[in-house]
């Protein structure tokens, strides 16, 4: 159990199911005041009032102390416990709600899982239990619905501890995929699609880079018309034109082929998230 800071002598506690049925140690800690250490009470420090406890002459000391929890609680019920250096405390439990199992007195409920078949021809399954996991045998023929009981291993007695009621067992039947796993299905297959369209379009905008470099205007010098006229300009020679046509080309597609591979990157990663997300959806079919 975590500790708790204790500031008054009756307080509510508030337990999980498992400390409310077997009890345990309940640590606590609390502000006991002592004297001044610097000052030894007397508030002064030499001729000034002592910083160390603001002239008050008294600090809080933390301490650790713990009360006994005794088991087979009920929600609400009051104890006097006695803690060392607290004296008696007064504590109102409160019940935790428990994720798993529900209180109905001596009995504990809860609801399992089970694959139709095991349902249909019985066979024995785990099940949860406050202490541990058990066998628990489903009798052929089972249903939605059917409660099967787990004998002593419900909540403790109050008259005697060692008395336990039973666990009672509500059987329904394994969906095939549940809603959440359909969905997450769903957003698997959309994302491997997105993430191969992604690549497509990376792919796309490569060749494009390519296409256009391969169809373009290859200015040799003394070659054809365009670069002959504008290299009839007062500044460019017609080969210095040229050359720069070609690099000025060059660099273009390969701006278009970088870009391009990157987007296939993006797309490869997005792909790989897809597949990865319908795998793990199909783990968790076979794990149930
Ligand atoms: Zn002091």
């Amino acid at each position: 159990m975590e500790e708790i800071h204790v500031t008054a002598r009756a307080f509510e506690l508030s337990l999980a199911l498992e400390a409310m049925a077997f009890g345990g140690e309940q640590p606590l800690s609390f502000d006991a005041p002592i004297d001044c250490v610097n000052c030894e009470g007397s508030g002064r420090d030499e001729d000034a009032v002592c910083s160390f406890c603001d002239g008050i002459g008294i600090i809080t000391d933390r301490r650790r102390t713990a009360i006994t929890i005794p088991g087979a609680l009920d929600d609400g019920e009051v104890l006097e416990l006695h803690a060392e250096g607290l004296g008696t405390l007064t504590v109102t439990v409160r019940e935790q709600p428990h994720p798993v199992f529900k209180r109905a007195g001596e009995h504990l409920r809860t609801s399992l899982d089970v694959p139709a078949k095991v349902l249909a021809t019985g066979g024995i399954v785990n099940v949860e239990t406050l202490d541990d996991d058990r066998e628990l045998e489903i009798p052929a023929g089972s249903g939605e619905g059917t409660v099967v009981r787990l004998r002593g291993h419900g909540y403790p007695s109050k008259e005697d501890p060692e008395r336990r009621g039973d666990l009672l067992v509500k059987l329904s039947e394994t969906p095939a995929t549940t809603p959440v796993e359909r969905e997450e299905r769903r957003w698997g297959v959309s994302l491997t699609a997105v993430g191969i369209a992604v690549v497509l379009f990376g792919i796309g905008i490569m060749v494009t880079a390519l296409v256009i470099r391969s169809n373009a205007t290859v200015c040799e010098p003394g070659g054809n018309t365009v670069c002959a006229i504008a290299a009839d300009g007062p500044v460019a020679d017609e080969t210095d034109f040229a050359e720069a046509r070609r690099r000025e080309q060059n660099e273009d597609a390969a701006l278009g082929v970088a870009i391009g591979i990157a987007v296939m990157i993006a797309g490869g990663w997005l792909t790989t998230r897809g597949i990865n997300e319908m795998g793990r959806d199909r783990n968790e079919q076979r794990r149930t």
